[in-house]
């Protein structure tokens, strides 16, 4: 725990998994920030009350800017476009926007109603997040060793790069700086496809009729359990990032189509080589993510 004030009053528009893990850093690290959190349900509101992770809870988006230097923007990404009209006319000249979207291109997009206001906006991704969501499953380690993406504007004044850098530092992270398609094209590929796998495997199992059906939750270990978590996660999440994220997405799926169909000959024509050398070079990666610490 720090005495640092990081900023005056936080305002979190949206307090699930993200948000409310955020929340509890903000508590821990900068005890004299005031917290006002936004939901759109009592229910949601009611946990955060229970929690005591934010000292104001409002429904109304609007309210929840005004006097803020910090806005985090912290819902599915579907929201945003209605939320960035909602917040203008609350915003606090100099306040920073900032958001943990999982798609760059369009979170920007979305948002760029708020310039309309004289605001900072630094659009970001923490890199971090489990299958769980809500404010009750957040936790204040989540960030820990793991990267943050910000996305800034070319324009963007490097003084707001630099507070929205030490509140993701204060939260255990490394913090990278990169132009929001190229983001896009990275996360399709180390996120979003192997989502749309896990999707896609648990789906075809649910498919098989019967006897094979139920041996396939019994036997899971075997591999398929570990997609069942994959799979587990937010359906309004995940949907919204397929919508956002189109195009890099696709691209990344023709690849990984082609290169099934080559594994799928070689299995064929009894190619043996080819699958040792290939599953070869992928236990080396697995090696290199051990040594970059995002195992
Ligand atoms: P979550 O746990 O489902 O929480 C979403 C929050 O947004 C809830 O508080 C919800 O309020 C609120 N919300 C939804 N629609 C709203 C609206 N129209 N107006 C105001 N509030 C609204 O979601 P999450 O997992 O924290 O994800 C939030 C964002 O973080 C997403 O954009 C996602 O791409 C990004 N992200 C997620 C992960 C991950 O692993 N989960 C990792 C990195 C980044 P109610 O409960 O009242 O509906």
């Amino acid at each position: 725990m720090t005495t640092a004030k990081l900023f005056d009053r936080v305002a979190l528009i949206g307090i699930g998994l993200i948000g409310s893990s955020l929340a509890r850093v903000l508590r821990r690290e900068s005890r004299q920030t005031t917290l006002v959190a936004c939901a759109r349900s009592a229910e949601t509101l009611e946990v955060v009350r229970r929690l005591g992770i934010a000292d104001e809870t409002t429904d109304d988006p609007q309210a929840a800017v005004e006097g803020a230097d910090l806005v985090v923007v912290a819902t599915p990404l579907s929201a945003y476009a209605g939320i960035a009209e909602r917040i203008v006319p609350g915003l606090m000249p100099g306040a920073i926007v900032t958001d943990v979207g999982s798609v760059k291109a369009a979170a920007l997009r979305d948002l760029q109603p708020v310039l309309a206001a004289p605001v900072h906006l630094v659009p970001g991704h923490p890199v971090a997040g489990t299958e769980h969501s809500g404010p009750e499953a957040g936790f204040a380690e989540l960030f820990r060793d793991r990267w943050c993406i910000l996305t800034p504007p070319p324009d963007t004044a490097p003084e707001a790069v630099a507070r929205v850098t030490r509140l993701w530092e204060a939260a255990g992270m490394r913090v990278a700086t990169m132009a929001p398609d190229h983001h896009d094209r990275v996360l399709a590929m180390t996120s979003h496809l192997p989502h749309l796998i896990a999707y896609t495997i648990v789906g075809t199992a649910m498919a098989l009729g019967g006897d094979l059906k139920s041996e396939v939750v019994t036997y899971s270990a075997g591999g398929f359990r570990d997609f069942t978590r994959i799979a587990a996660s937010d359906p309004v999440m995940w949907r919204d990032i397929f919508m956002k994220n189109r195009d890099a997405v696709l691209d990344v799926l023709q690849r990984f189509s082609e290169d099934l169909t080559a594994l799928q000959r070689a299995i064929r024509w009894g190619e043996a080589e080819i699958l040792e050398n290939r599953f070869r070079e992928t236990r080396a990666i697995r090696r290199s993510v051990i040594e970059a610490k995002q195992a």
